[in-house]
């Protein structure tokens, strides 16, 4: 099917250049970037804020985590609209420790008030060694692994983790409880890229249920359940009531395991913080919508209040070898450190633009047109 069908814009030559072979559209990262955070301007949010969210979004596309780009613009733009988030984020210490603070995000954009918090908690860990933070009344913040990456320029250990609306059961449950929850660590190397796990404490993200059920495919055991709790291969089934299984699967495959780490997410990030758990993330008030009430949690660690850091860096490219040159399976070529592939996609996407599918490009548009702001293929 031709993409372009969508949307109520026609294809221009400029546009019908820009498509690749592929079948996308490539935008420079800076352009993206910029008609990103015009349209969070146009929106009421302060131009340094609407730029930190602009960052967070292209950072994902540039790391080839689309699900997490700029394809979701269009919730924020429509939470923002419906006064559900704060354009202005006014956030507010609740808490103040040695090595450990409590924020209130002030129902802003989670992608400001992570950013905020995480940078506080770098500079706490300057002084402290180790520092904590925890956040309470934010919203969704993107990918975790932006905030966890900010700890490296310090020669840092970063940790970030967020808690989420409720899509995924727990072991032998029916009834969605918990978020996807997602976890990030990185960690600086020497020669070698950091190590960065960015990663949802369920299978798969919901994401990927939603493409299958698209394309008409049928989705792996293991994946998801129905309504009643029982494993399906049908997208249909999961979408229409179902849930998501938490990381491992079913209980065969060692899931309790994911269900674990998922409630973990939920407690440092929930519970610690006084901010929404399980059920109560982004849940109606009163049957209507509401604020979402998420909470995060965020660590920094000073490598130097441990170790010398050339003597952490060189072992960490001493284990980063020993794992990407270690025996291959049978049929394989290379082994993966966590966060390699996303440092290639980065270089590549920098050079020939981020990708974009033609039905993402067209609603991009269509949001800039509904507050009077541009955008181009091809990012001239
Ligand atoms: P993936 O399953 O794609 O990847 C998980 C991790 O494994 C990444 O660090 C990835 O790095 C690494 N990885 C993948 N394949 C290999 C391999 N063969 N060898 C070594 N490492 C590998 O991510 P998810 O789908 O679980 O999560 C996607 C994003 O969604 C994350 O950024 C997460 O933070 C975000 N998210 C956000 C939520 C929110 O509420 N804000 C909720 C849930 C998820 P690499 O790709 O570089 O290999």
């Amino acid at each position: 099917m031709n993409g372009w069908a969508h949307g109520r814009h026609g294809l221009v030559e400029r546009e019908r250049k820009a498509i690749m072979l592929d079948g996308t559209v490539r935008i420079q990262a800076e352009c993206l970037k910029d008609f990103v955070a015009q349209v969070f301007g146009r929106l009421g949010v302060p131009w340094a804020d609407a730029q930190i969210t602009a960052e967070v979004l292209v950072a994902a596309d540039l790391r080839g985590i689309e699900s997490h780009g700029v394809q979701r613009l269009g919730r924020y733009v429509g939470r923002l609209k419906k006064g559900l988030i704060q354009p202005v984020a006014e956030v507010r210490l609740v808490r103040d420790r040695t090595a450990t603070l409590l924020l209130d995000g002030g129902n802003g954009l989670g992608q400001v008030v992570g950013s905020r918090a995480m940078e506080l908690c770098v500079e706490k860990a300057k002084e402290a060694g180790a520092a904590f933070v925890v956040v309470r009344n934010s919203n969704h913040y993107g990918i975790a692994g932006y905030y966890a990456m900010l700890a490296l320029r310090h020669d840092m250990v970063g940790l970030s983790f967020t808690n989420a609306r409720p899509l995924v059961v727990p072991t032998y449950g029916r009834e969605p409880l918990i978020g996807t929850n997602p976890i990030s660590i990185a960690v600086p190397a020497g020669r070698e890229r950091p190590f960065v796990l960015d990663m949802a404490t369920s299978v798969v993200p919901s994401g990927k249920i939603e493409m299958a059920a698209r394309k008409g495919e049928r989705i792996p055991l293991g994946w998801a359940v129905d309504v009643e709790g029982r494993p399906t291969q049908d997208p249909g089934a999961v979408l229409s009531g179902g849930s998501l299984l938490p990381l491992g699967g079913s209980a065969e495959f060692a899931g309790y395991k994911g269900y674990g780490l998922s409630v973990m997410v939920d407690i440092l990030c929930g519970v610690l913080s006084g901010a929404a758990f399980g059920r109560g993330v982004e849940a109606p008030v009163d049957g209507c919508e509401g604020p979402s009430r998420v909470g995060h949690f965020f660590a920094a660690l000073q490598v130097e209040a441990f170790r010398p850091l050339e003597e952490f860096t060189r072992d960490m490219d001493r284990m980063i070898w020993a794992l990407r040159n270690s025996g291959k399976a049978q049929g394989e070529t290379r082994i993966f450190i966590h966060g390699e592939k996303e440092f290639e996609a980065e270089e590549a996407r920098r050079r020939l633009g981020i990708p974009l599918h033609p039905s993402v490009y067209a609603s991009l548009r269509e949001i800039g047109e509904e507050v009077g702001v541009g955008l181009e293929a091809g990012g001239g």
